[in-house]
C-alpha cells in the first residue's frame, strides 16, 4: 500500500512535468492546461492520496460508483467532472454530484439537466461531446449536426456550454490521433466564429494517457488522464 501511495505522488509529479514541458515546447501557457485525474474503478482512498498529492480535478464515468467518493471526499475543494455516458434518468444525481459534465450529446439529455439543475437553483457547466471520428459505436454529436445542439441548449437558463469534449479512436501511435484533435479545434473555431449568445468555447477537453501530449499540441485544455496516474484499471 505504501509503494503504492508513492507511485501515485510519482505518477502526478511526472504528468504534470510534462503536461508543464509540452505546453511551454509550443508556445503555450502551461496553466491553460488542467489535468483531470481519472479515477474510475479507483478506491476512495487512493484517490484521497491523489487529492492530497495536489490534484484538483478528478474524472469518474459512472454515477454509483462516482457518489460513494464524492460523498466521502466532500470536504476536499476539488472539482468534479462527470466524463462518462450519461442517461437520463441519472441527470438528477448527475447535477447534484458534478462541477462539469462532458458528455452532452443529445438536447433529450440537456433538457433533462437543465430541469433538475433549475430545482437545486444551478448553474450546470456542460461541454459538448463530438463524434470526431463518426464512427458509429461512439457517443456524440456529430460535427455537422454540432452547432444546432448548441444553438438549442444555449437558450436553457440552467446550463452553460464551456467548451467541447472527444475521444478519437484507439491507437498505438499517438500521432494518428492529431488529426482528430485538429478537427475538434477547428470546430471550436467555427463555432467561436458563429458567435452565439451565453456559449463558450473556452475549453476543449481531449487527451488520455495515450495522446495527451499530442492533444495539448493541439489545443487541449483539459486532458483527462487515469492510466498514467493510478497505474493499469482491472
Ligand atoms: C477512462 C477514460 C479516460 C482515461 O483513460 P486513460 O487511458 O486511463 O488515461 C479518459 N477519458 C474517458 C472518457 C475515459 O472513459
Amino acid at each position: 500500500m505504501v509503494h503504492e501511495m508513492d507511485d501515485i505522488l510519482r505518477h502526478i509529479k511526472y504528468v504534470k512535468d510534462e503536461i508543464c514541458h509540452t505546453a511551454m515546447s509550443c508556445g503555450r501557457d502551461p496553466n491553460a492546461v488542467h489535468l483531470i485525474a481519472v479515477s474510475k474503478t479507483i478506491p476512495t482512498e487512493k484517490v484521497r492520496y491523489a487529492i492530497e498529492s495536489g490534484v484538483v480535478n478528478l474524472g469518474e464515468n459512472y454515477i454509483q460508483e462516482a457518489k460513494g467518493k464524492i460523498d466521502k471526499l466532500s470536504s476536499y475543494p476539488v472539482s468534479w467532472h462527470f466524463i462518462g455516458h450519461l442517461q437520463s434518468n441519472k441527470a438528477k444525481t448527475a447535477v447534484a454530484l458534478f462541477d462539469y459534465i462532458h458528455t452532452i450529446d443529445s438536447l433529450k439529455l440537456a433538457l433533462e439537466l437543465d430541469k433538475q439543475a433549475a430545482k437545486i437553483n444551478k448553474i450546470q457547466n456542460v461541454l459538448i461531446q463530438v463524434n470526431i471520428s463518426r464512427e458509429e459505436t461512439k457517443s456524440g454529436v456529430t460535427p455537422e449536426d454540432a452547432i444546432e445542439l448548441i444553438r438549442h441548449i444555449s437558450k436553457l437558463d440552467n446550463l452553460i456550454i464551456k467548451g467541447l469534449m472527444t475521444m478519437p479512436p484507439f491507437f498505438k501511435d499517438p500521432e494518428q490521433a492529431r488529426p482528430y484533435f485538429k478537427s475538434l479545434n477547428n470546430l471550436r473555431e467555427m463555432i467561436v466564429r458563429e458567435s452565439i449568445p451565453r456559449v463558450f468555447m473556452d475549453e476543449l477537453s481531449m487527451g488520455m494517457t495515450g495522446d495527451y501530449k499530442v492533444a495539448i499540441q493541439e489545443g487541449s485544455t483539459m486532458v483527462r488522464v487515469g492510466t498514467a496516474i493510478f497505474g493499469k484499471r482491472n
